[in-house]
């Protein structure tokens, strides 16, 4: 009953928000390595994003936007627009002319912190003018444009999509110097306008609407999250924090939907090499002022000439292989060339999911490009991990997840920056890391067919490319309580047990575009 959320409708959302969210992370390198000066990012990316082939101006859409749900995360203005769900970068209120009226169709609701959201299904909304700027005085709001549409929406009982921001810091950006505010823009869904009034005194009187929640739709997971920060016992705790505080922040275990407990496993926080393997660590660079100097860092320029960083820790864009500064560099560990080795920043649980064991997921929201952890566990030649009995925990490195797809003719649109060269990596080279006995939350992430994370391979402490770490990254943002998945990238009809016979695993992954097969 809320529009159109086919495959087709959501892939292309999903598509040009990362592509989006792609260009400004590569606008902010440009101007973080001072190859140019980009004033406002948001919108220099929107202007690049115009070019692209599969982009067009949003209409004018009453009711959902195809390919948008409720609990979707922006965290730019310029992305509502983008997908369709509120064209205006500054208004609060989106209207249009429909049988000859002119109705409300969307609103930002802003200001505020996440903890101050209502959490009954009414909203009170202010409407927009009036107030005192440097060149004129404050007056009375009048009834008319988007403050006259937000009323007729009461006879037309037009549905009004509600878009809450909220101003607050990225978990990505916690502990790094550059942290600043970022704001989060929350889809709510719709809302039906039953009340208008006027309020205040005479010269600065403002429009007040009441609007109602249309049943029927999901719940935000902001909402859930209010009331577990807010209560004093986390329902379902099962243990506080299953790593030992061997994590910088604990690790706590979930579960809502039965008794059952992990099965016990020791927690690393580190790959466990095999014993004869001497590790040698890899040539670093010398730089003393930043690593910002694409063509004098050593690391930068084995990757391709750019540090593939922003310094925020998010990560530009995916790559065959990384190298992050190392132990022999002379750069300090505040590098933002060294993203993904100092362990999680972002708070995480696992919980027991309805249909696939144990999953991973965190009650903050997530930000694409934002690292996520590591899949530790013991490394092993694949010869020996053929062997193993229990596969459920295995990771067979040599794969490589990149975004040549997406990325591909972009840098031409983008005036000043040049393709960089990335390292290709061979497939399937030889090793396999088993967290069965011993790993980290990572082993808990389960496969989606529509996955929100990708492995990448990454070098910091050796320069063996058989063997890199294997690192996860948000590919797009990420609600709170929305599992985090990953695509474990089986070929389906090659997985064979030791007898040579092909195994055949169902996949419950419950995404609409699921082939219904892990392998
Ligand atoms: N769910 C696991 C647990 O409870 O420990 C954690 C993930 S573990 C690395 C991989 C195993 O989880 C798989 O072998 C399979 O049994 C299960 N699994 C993960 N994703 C799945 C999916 N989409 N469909 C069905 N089973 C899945």
């Amino acid at each position: 009953p809320f529009g159109d959320q086919s495959v087709d409708a959501r892939s292309k959302v999903r598509k040009l928000l990362k592509l989006f969210q792609l260009i400004c992370r590569k606008l902010m390198q440009a101007e973080e390595q001072q190859l140019r000066n980009v004033g406002r990012i948001d919108l220099e990316a929107v202007e690049v994003l115009k070019k692209y082939d599969g982009y067009s101006k949003p209409d004018a859409i009453v009711g959902s936007v195809p390919g948008v749900v409720v609990g979707d995360e922006f965290h730019f203005r310029v992305e509502l627009s983008i997908v369709g769900l509120h064209r205006i970068y500054q208004g609060g209120i989106d209207s249009a002319i429909v049988d000859g009226t002119r109705i409300a169709i969307s609103i930002v609701a802003s200001g505020g912190y996440p903890d101050e959201l209502s959490s009954s299904d009414e909203l009170i909304y202010t409407g927009s003018g009036g107030k005192a700027t440097g060149k004129k005085e404050a007056e009375d709001q009048k009834l008319k444009g988007g403050n006259l549409a937000l009323k007729n929406c009461i006879k037309t009982k037009t549905p009004v999509r509600v878009i809450h921001g909220f101003k607050g810091q990225s978990r990505s950006e916690v502990g790094h110097s550059k942290s600043k505010q970022i704001s989060t823009y929350t889809y709510d869904g719709l809302y039906v306008v039953v009340d208008c009034w006027q309020e205040g005194a005479s010269g600065s009187m403002v429009f007040k609407y009441k609007l109602k929640r249309i049943p029927g739709q999901p719940e935000l997971a902001l909402h859930i999250v209010k009331e577990t920060r807010m209560s004093k016992v986390r329902k379902g705790l099962r243990c506080p924090d299953i790593s030992l505080e061997k994590e910088r922040i604990p690790i706590c275990v979930i579960n809502t939907i039965d008794d059952a407990q992990p099965t016990p496993f020791e927690y690393i926080t580190k790959v466990i090499y095999p014993p004869s393997y001497a590790k040698e660590p890899p040539h670093g660079c010398d730089c003393t002022d930043g690593c910002s100097d694409s063509s004098r860092c050593a690391c930068a320029v084995k990757n391709g000439g750019e540090i593939p960083f922003n310094f925020n820790g998010a990560i530009v864009h995916a790559k065959p292989l990384i190298y992050e500064c190392g132990p022999s560099c002379r750069c300090p560990p505040t590098c933002h060339n060294r993203a993904s080795q100092h362990g999680i920043k972002i708070p995480l649980e696992i919980f027991k999911t309805g249909e696939t064991g144990w999953g991973v997921r965190s009650l903050s929201s997530i930000s694409s490009g934002s690292f996520i952890c590591e899949y530790a566990g013991e490394l092993l030649q694949d010869t020996e991990a053929e062997k193993i009995e229990n596969d459920e925990y295995l990771f067979d490195i040599g794969h490589n997840y990149d975004d040549e797809e997406l990325w591909k003719g972009l840098p031409s649109m983008i005036p000043g920056l040049e393709s960089s060269t990335s390292e290709t990596m061979q497939e399937a080279v030889g090793f396999t890391i088993d967290a069965a006995k011993c790993g980290n939350v990572g082993r808990f992430i389960n496969h989606s067919c529509s996955p929100n994370l990708y492995a990448q391979n990454v070098l910091w402490d050796h320069d063996d490319k058989r063997m890199p770490h294997i690192m996860f990254f948000a590919a797009e943002n990420i609600p709170p309580l929305q599992e985090l998945t990953y695509h474990y990238n089986y070929t389906i009809g090659q997985v064979r047990d030791k007898n040579g016979v092909e195994k055949v695993k169902e996949c419950l992954c419950g995404s609409a575009d699921c082939c219904h097969r892990l392998y």
